[in-house]
């Protein structure tokens, strides 16, 4: 736990966000004179560093425990070519605003200062520079719908939040993509609409979703449906009157149902909500222990038009690691499959950095998937949550046993682009691996809509189903947010309220 003393509470999450970027393993908590603190051990404890906002100064103290901390990650020989906030005396940095304190030209200005400070005293820069959201190409897509041209944009990233040009580069030319691929379609009349099925054969080592290993919710599996059944037939009522374009089941892993009670699930929805105006309908396929012939076709007969059958690596050894409980063999079995029932649209989702995985696993994995030519590639950078199991297993075996380097995300990028993909989503997660991003790609005419909505947060996203997030996109620009229970038990028996939440935030 890592403390920083400050005598205010603003821009802790940005402070916090930035602090896990340089250093993943860290748990930086802010104690300032207002905060609503009980906890012993950061009101005992020794700060890291000390932060003093004033009226016309803002000085950062390193303290002794960031220089120990600091300097155990061994890199620091490292030369930066923009190092200037405003002086530095001793082990005291400093920042002369030039904003209003309460101007998000202000809080721009203090993560510059803030994130430059942690670069000249780490001897680090990173990839995205300051930047802590989870969706960076909103920001090119919001300026170029402003008109702003792509050297103005280049600029305000590289600037404002010192992106790396690399960075930038891919920002821009997936906001391109995506404006074009989204005015082939009526979004702003439309929803889509998200189904979750929260079971899966085992649970992954690293697994952040909702999901339970379906032999130990057997029992309960039939009940779920007749609670998920009754959301869709009351959510539908809801948006009769819109256009419904793209429909994702996801979860968990939806094929971990029987190819009877997918067949159900797929006729309650069509039966529920206007298909005629569908234009994707994607069911995640993920686990390649889940998938039988009997269900590809339930799914195909049924309209599906895209699935993913998700490897994450091509090394059994790592397979075995992480708990995926499949071979590499079932994964180049299931693709097979799902080609010849006929599927011309299939992704496949990778995950880079994972425990002991080296760049020449990473270009294997990366061959081994080239062979199966599939449609779309999602290349994840590992992210660790402290609560997973991956969480435990890192902390008892040291966070250096996994890692993402530059090396390995161009292997990835490259492998892409050789089966003519190009990236047309991005989005962050915290805690990432490397304080990389998660990239989709494809080939031309198989991008994922369904993606780009949820990513750029163009329509509503209807959510059904345990953990589901439903998210209002309305005409006046407000985004909100409702969320189902995770708990499956409770899921089924809150259902109704489930339901009138739903109705609340539509009607709101
Ligand atoms: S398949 Fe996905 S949802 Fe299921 S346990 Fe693994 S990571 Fe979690």
């Amino acid at each position: 736990m890592q403390i920083i003393k400050s005598n205010k509470t603003q821009f802790e999450y940005d402070i916090q966000a930035i602090l896990k970027s340089f250093y993943p393993e860290w748990e930086p908590h802010m104690l300032a004179p207002d905060s609503q603190i009980r906890d012993r051990r950061i009101l005992e404890g020794e700060p890291v560093m000390e932060l003093d906002f004033g009226e016309t100064e803002v000085t950062l103290k390193m303290l002794d425990g960031f220089a120990q901390l600091s300097r155990q990650d061994g890199l620091h020989n490292f030369k930066l070519d923009k190092t200037e906030t405003d002086g530095k005396v001793g082990n005291v940095h400093f920042w002369h605003p030039t904003e209003p304190a309460d101007t998000s030209a202000y809080k721009n200005g203090f993560k510059r200062f803030f994130y430059l400070t942690l670069c000249q005293e780490t001897g680090r820069t990173l990839p995205w520079g300051n930047l802590t959201g989870i969706r960076p190409t909103k920001i090119a897509m919001t300026m170029m719908e402003q008109g702003k041209s792509g050297e103005e944009i280049a600029a305000y990233l590289r600037e404002v939040h010192q992106v790396s040009e690399e960075k930038i580069k891919l920002a821009i030319d997936i906001a391109e993509r995506e404006q074009k691929i989204l005015s082939t379609l009526h979004y702003e009349n439309g929803y889509s609409l998200y189904v979750g099925i929260p079971f899966c054969p085992t649970t992954c080592l690293y697994c952040s979703f909702t999901s339970y290993p379906i032999v130990a919710w057997k029992k309960r599996v039939g009940e779920y449906l007749t609670a998920l059944g009754q959301e869709i037939e009351e959510t539908a009522r809801l948006v009769q009157d819109k256009i419904l374009d793209t429909v994702y089941i996801g979860g968990g892993t939806p094929t971990s149902l029987s190819a009877e009670q997918l067949k159900w699930l797929l006729k309650k929805l069509k039966e529920s909500f206007d298909f005629g105006t569908v234009q994707e309908f994607t069911v995640e396929a993920g686990r390649a222990d889940s998938i039988t012939e009997e269900k590809l076709r339930v799914l195909y007969e049924n309209g599906v038009t895209r699935i993913s059958v998700n490897p994450q690596t091509m090394k059994q050894e790592t397979l075995d690691l992480i708990g995926r409980r499949h071979t590499v063999v079932q994964v180049e079995e299931a693709f097979h499959l799902a080609r010849s029932v006929g599927f011309t649209n299939i992704n496949m989702d990778i995950i880079l950095g994972l425990p002991g995985e080296t760049a020449a696993d990473a270009a294997h994995t990366i061959e081994a998937i080239q062979e199966l030519s599939p449609d779309e590639l999602t290349v994840h950078s590992l992210a660790v949550k402290r609560a997973s199991k991956l969480g435990r297993w890192i902390e008892e075996n040291g966070a250096t046993a996994y890692n993402n380097t530059d090396e390995i995300m161009e292997i990835a990028a490259c492998g892409a682009a050789d089966m003519d993909m190009k990236p047309y989503y991005l989005y962050r997660q915290k805690n990432m691996s490397g304080n990389f991003e998660n990239v989709g790609y494809a080939r031309e005419d198989k991008y994922g809509i369904y993606n780009i909505l949820i990513n750029e947060e163009k329509q509503t996203i209807l959510a059904l189903g345990a953990g589901a997030i439903t998210k209002g996109v309305f005409p006046d620009d407000r985004i909100e947010r409702c969320e189902n229970v995770k708990d499956v038990a409770q899921y089924i028996e809150r259902i109704d309220e489930m339901i009138e939440r739903k109705r609340r935030l539509l009607q709101g």
